[in-house]
């Protein structure tokens, strides 16, 4: 079980996050419960390393790590304390302790591997529930605690229930599941019954910040069942062993009706760069991303189309908002090898994204967008393709209404 910032957002949050777990301990179930730092919390931690800062521009991770850990630790022992208070034998456990070993890339270090046998053993001989505090781990040879980046509990949680042989990992949060987009931007959206973990995982790395796009990619390699659900059911109101309402990430053999379109992601963390008049030319493009790779920099989105003189092109191509400035950087520098008239760029654009696996069998899914966002009069600034989903950057003024003319264009609008 495991439960995110705002189900543990204050004491009589996590009073009933510890009935939720008492629920299902008196159904007789094991269980390892991981928790998310408070509402609000990691982003106080993140602000105040920030405000430690004053002629430095970068601080050192590993402090940082050492800072927003601490948030998750808190909730963990509060938890136990709260389920002790339960009759409930509980235990809170921190990253190091069991250990959750990680890679040592401090602020968003990849899970190696966690050791779940303690817990096992303590299930089997007190019954007794483990709280782990999630988004943490620990770099073995260094020995310094590690962070898995924001929104890293859910991996924490996939990743434990790997280990201990779970049946399900459950994911409880402050909706009751994966809706075909996010319902505090489109009231319409449908929760979905099921979602493949390829649907999702493109949901997840598209902007559907629901899931840590990481914790999808290890329920897929270890098949882990996740269900996500609302922890603000009431605990008392839930049938044990019955079918609460939720979202089942599965593998796509067991998903029975196949749309064409499941969802819609959105993102505004993306940047636009467009290199006006370059020379068109066998070695253009490497002399551009070339740089940006050594740079660390991932470019997302490439389209290239002939300059308003006739004779040059002009390329266009997207990279992660953080990453804008230090983008146009490496390409300013590199101005003498490319050999082009002007760099421009915009921060103010959003990527949509449509996802589907039976995109693979359908054709002309994208051309209906096209239609539908002309109709609205918004301008298409650059597209991408694969198998699964098509992905459009627009102007971000124009976010909620694309995604809501696509979601109702798809069918996927509830019916009112
Ligand atoms: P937690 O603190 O429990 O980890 P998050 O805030 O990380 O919760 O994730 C839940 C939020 O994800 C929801 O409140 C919702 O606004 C957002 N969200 C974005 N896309 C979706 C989607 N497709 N389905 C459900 N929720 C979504
Ligand atoms: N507390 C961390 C965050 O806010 C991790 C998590 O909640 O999943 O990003
Ligand atoms: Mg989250």
């Amino acid at each position: 079980m495991k439960f995110g910032g705002t189900s543990v957002a204050d004491i009589g949050r996590i009073r009933n996050v510890a009935h939720h777990v008492k629920r299902e301990v008196d159904a007789g179930h094991e269980v390892a419960v991981v928790v998310s730092a408070m509402s609000g919390a990691t982003d106080r931690l993140v602000k105040w390393c920030e405000e430690a800062l004053k002629e430095r521009r970068i601080f050192d991770a590993r402090e940082y790590d050492a800072v927003v850990a601490t948030g998750e630790q808190v909730t963990a022992g509060l938890l136990a304390i709260t389920l002790q208070d339960l009759n409930i034998n509980a235990r809170s456990w921190q990253g190091w302790q069991l250990p959750i070993l990680t890679s040592d890339t401090h602020g968003s270090a990849r899970i190696l591997d966690v050791n779940g046998d303690e817990l096992i053993r303590r299930f089997k001989e007190r019954k007794e529930v483990a709280v782990v505090a999630g988004f943490q781990g620990l770099h073995k040879e260094t020995g310094r605690i590690t962070t898995l980046g924001r929104g890293g509990s859910d991996t924490s949680a996939v990743a434990i229930a790997a280990a201990i042989h779970a049946e399900r990992c459950d994911i409880y949060t402050d909706v009751d599941g994966v809706y075909t987009t996010d319902p505090r931007v489109v009231p319409r959206a449908r929760r979905l019954e099921r979602v493949a973990f390829e649907e999702m995982l493109e949901l997840a790395s598209l902007g559907a910040k629901v899931m840590q796009v990481r914790s999808v990619e290890l329920g897929m390699v270890h098949n882990v069942r996740i269900f996500v659900r609302s922890s603000f059911d009431r605990p008392q109101d839930i049938v044990p062993h019955g079918n609460p309402p939720g979202t089942l990430i599965c593998d796509e053999d067991e998903i029975m009706e196949k749309q064409t379109v499941t969802g819609i992601a959105f993102s505004r963390d993306e940047a636009q760069i467009s290199i006006r008049q370059v020379q068109d030319k066998p070695g253009v493009a490497a002399a551009i991303f070339g740089p940006l790779a050594d740079a660390n920099i991932n470019v997302d989105m490439i389209v290239q189309n002939v300059s308003s003189d006739g004779k040059t092109t002009d390329l266009t191509f997207t990279v992660p908002a953080a990453d804008y400035q230090r983008s146009l950087d490496t390409i300013a520098k590199a101005k003498q090898a490319i050999g082009y008239a002007r760099l421009d760029g915009a921060t103010d654009v959003a990527k949509i994204s449509v996802i589907g696996i039976g995109m693979r069998s359908h054709a002309g899914v994208a051309a209906q967008a096209f239609s539908a966002l002309a109709e609205r009069s918004i301008n298409i600034r650059a597209i991408t393709t694969s198998e699964i989903k098509f992905s459009l950057l627009i102007d971000a003024a124009f976010t909620e209404l694309a995604v809501r003319t696509l979601h109702a264009l798809y069918g996927l609008d509830k019916a009112a």
